[in-house]
């Protein structure tokens, strides 16, 4: 499509948008009483005006019910994670009983790895990207740790070249074929939080499989972003969090799936809890551990409702506008505002720089812009003016132009007031 850079085609675009509706179900925040334009989604996702109903209800239900609520309440408690199932699993592109939601993802994916990551003397290797998301650092080398290797030695980093932003497929397969016998584990998040860089799942998950490991992903970045199929990609695990494009609140519950494959191993060590166990027998408080046969399996305690609450307004509205008319806007809006950036560069003269991939398949709603001049103050210009973004060093703003709640017209108004903010820094 040929974009034009003028109020009009945005709000031509605006005016065509099937999702365009969705805008009003969300509450933006204001600054100098004009509403803003939101581009940190990819960290904290706005709140959905239905979300508070949600709330309400569990608070009602406590208020009547009481410990009657567990069973009781229109909503029960105690299984109200299968709610979750079905529409989760559409999102994720998993088996319903493949996915569930519990815990917080860095947590969640220490649960996982502990039964995913069981080195040996001469299997014991974890492959991951460089600069991998921080918490991520830290739980792999506890983990490694743990085991009672070192982290020089367990944890191989698969490097960028130089000069380059993104990494290429091919590095991670050879990396892969390198570690050969040793690797124990792949770990990668599945998109890169920092350059927005999607990462080929399904192949990279064969590869790691043929050479005797498992694979797992972060999906922090990933969950309702990108297109997935877990299940037919053979994935063994992924984690994700719920609050970033999920929109279910800071610090929020987070998702996990567990191949059906790996459902009816009872070998497989985990770190157990009554909520795993099986269903029928929940409540006989039988001694012995019996795991649900299922991603539930992984459960450890009774789940805080509170905040599962939200997550399933999310979810249902996810489930509600489907990930195909998501992943078509978001394509469509990111391109928009990919155009924009290089529209407002020429007059600005070559001041920023896009290092998310061009290349659709490798990208999703991010694009991130290395800044060359002065980008902190001009990080702040931007808030001042009402466009949240995010800063990271060392000069690197993100942007995210969430496809449920951003507005063809917002990449429009953002171009002039970062144009205005970059001419009024060069003076
Ligand atoms: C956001 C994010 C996290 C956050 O982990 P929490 O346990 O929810 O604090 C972890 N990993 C990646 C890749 C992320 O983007």
């Amino acid at each position: 499509m040929e974009f034009l850079n003028t109020r009009e085609f945005a709000q031509q675009l605006d005016a065509k948008d099937k999702l365009a509706k969705y805008r009003d179900e969300f509450h933006f925040p204001h600054v100098n009483g004009k509403q803003v334009i939101y581009f940190t989604g990819n960290s904290l996702g706005l709140q959905p005006k239905r979300t508070k109903a949600y709330i309400d209800e569990v608070m009602d239900d406590w208020a009547k019910l009481a410990v009657e609520g567990h069973f009781y309440a229109d909503k029960p408690w105690w299984d109200y994670q299968e709610r979750f199932a079905a529409p989760l699993s559409k999102i994720v592109g998993t088996l319903p009983s493949e996915v569930t939601v519990m815990n917080t993802l860095t947590i969640n994916l220490h649960l996982l790895m502990v039964s995913f990551y069981t080195p040996t003397p001469k299997r014991f290797k974890i492959l991951c990207e460089e600069k991998a998301f921080p918490s991520d650092q830290y739980m792999i080398q506890s983990q490694v740790r743990l085991h009672g290797f070192e982290p020089e030695d367990a944890i191989v980093e698969i490097k960028r070249r130089p000069g380059e932003h993104n990494i290429r497929l091919e590095d991670v397969l050879a990396k892969i074929d390198e570690v050969g016998s040793e690797l124990a584990l792949v770990l990668i998040g599945g998109v890169n939080y920092y350059t927005g860089q999607v990462f080929d799942i399904e192949t990279i998950t064969k590869a790691g499989q043929d050479a005797g490991a498992y694979v797992g992903w972060d999906l922090a970045h990933a969950a309702g972003n990108i297109a997935m199929e877990l299940h037919n990609w053979n994935v063994d695990f992924a984690a994700w969090c719920s609050y970033k494009y999920m929109n279910s609140g800071p610090g929020n519950a987070s998702g996990v799936f567990v191949h059906e494959m790996h459902h009816n191993d009872l070998d497989l060590p985990r770190l157990s809890g009554w909520w795993g166990h099986n269903k029928e027998r929940r409540f006989l408080m039988e001694p012995k551990f019996d795991p649900v046969r299922g991603a539930e399996g992984w459960q450890v305690s009774n789940l805080p409702i509170l905040s599962l609450a939200p997550y399933l307004a999310s979810v249902e509205m996810f489930d509600e506008v489907g990930m195909p008319a998501l992943i078509q806007k978001r394509d469509c809006i990111t391109s928009y505002l990919e155009f924009i950036l290089h529209e407002i560069d020429k007059e600005v003269k070559g001041h920023f720089e896009i290092i998310t991939p061009t290349e659709p398949k490798e990208r999703a709603c991010q694009l991130s812009v290395f800044l060359h001049g002065e980008g902190r103050s001009l990080f702040d210009y931007l808030m001042k003016a009402g466009v949240i973004t995010d800063w990271r060093e060392p000069n690197v703003i993100r942007l995210a132009p969430v496809p449920l709640y951003c507005s063809y017209e917002d990449m429009y108004n953002f171009g002039q007031i970062l144009k205005e903010g970059i001419l009024s820094h060069k003076k």
